[in-house]
């Protein structure tokens, strides 16, 4: 699917969730509080930095939140039922996130430039849900660094190919990085940037995804990678 097609879908989808909405009150994406996207409780649940160590060299990416709870309901709500009002305010949480990862960096990080790059659906992702989900809210992430001075450009350089079924349904490390083992593709060569790559995804469970899209970056010439997600689950060790 292109992606003048994938944002004829998205506008296809707020409209029908406007019409929706003045049919039928919403409730909160996480716990189902009347008239709230995402109410001030579940919110909270997102404003953390959470380590997650990567399999392999792939190294460590940041979540939000642990996947659990209403964090869980909210983004499959939001990535599986068609929440589409959702994207603003994830990509505001997500926004903080870079933020705060950015501070704990060295000071001159900040004025340094930033591609975001969204993680990659696969094709058979993009047909069942009607749009590749990450890439409205790297591009409203991109929009809301700008606002705090953030050189930030969104860039969905990160292609999934030849992978079949749902990724949440392959259990493990192991036979997560085998299944998509070589089918993360980059459609740029990066070797003359010298910006910070950050990739997001909404949930890091194995880490295998993510590390194999890190590691593309890098093959391809990009020198500072870092991946960033809405929820990810705790390492085992800890
Ligand atoms: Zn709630």
């Amino acid at each position: 699917m292109e992606t003048a097609d994938l944002g004829l879908c998205d506008a296809l989808r707020a409209l029908f969730v406007s019409i929706g909405d003045m049919l039928l009150p919403r409730g909160c994406a996480g716990c189902d509080k009347p008239d709230e996207v995402l109410c001030a409780s579940c919110a909270r649940l997102f404003v953390h930095v959470y380590p997650k160590v990567l399999p392999g060299d792939a190294g460590r990416c940041y979540g939000c939140s642990w996947y659990c709870g209403a964090v869980r309901h909210a983004i499959l709500n939001w990535k599986d039922h068609g929440d589409g009002e959702c994207d603003r305010v994830f990509a505001l949480l997500l926004t903080d996130l870079v933020l705060k990862v950015l501070d704990r960096q060295e000071s001159h990080v900040r004025s340094r430039a930033l591609v975001l790059v969204p993680a990659p659906s696969s094709a058979s992702s993009m047909h069942r849900r009607g749009r590749w989900q990450m890439l409205p809210l790297a591009r409203l992430m991109a929009r809301g660094l700008k606002r705090h001075g953030v050189s930030a450009v969104m860039e969905p350089v990160l292609r999934l190919e030849g992978v079949q079924g749902k990724s949440v349904q392959t259990s493990g490390a192991s036979s997560r990085a085998k299944r998509i083992e070589g089918h993360v593709h980059v459609s740029a060569d990066l070797s003359d940037a010298d910006s910070l790559f950050i990739v997001v995804d909404d949930i890091v469970t194995t880490g295998a995804t993510m590390g194999q899209c890190l590691s593309a970056l890098r093959d391809s010439g990009a020198r500072d990678v870092i991946g960033l997600a809405l929820a990810c689950t705790p390492n085992r060790a800890e």
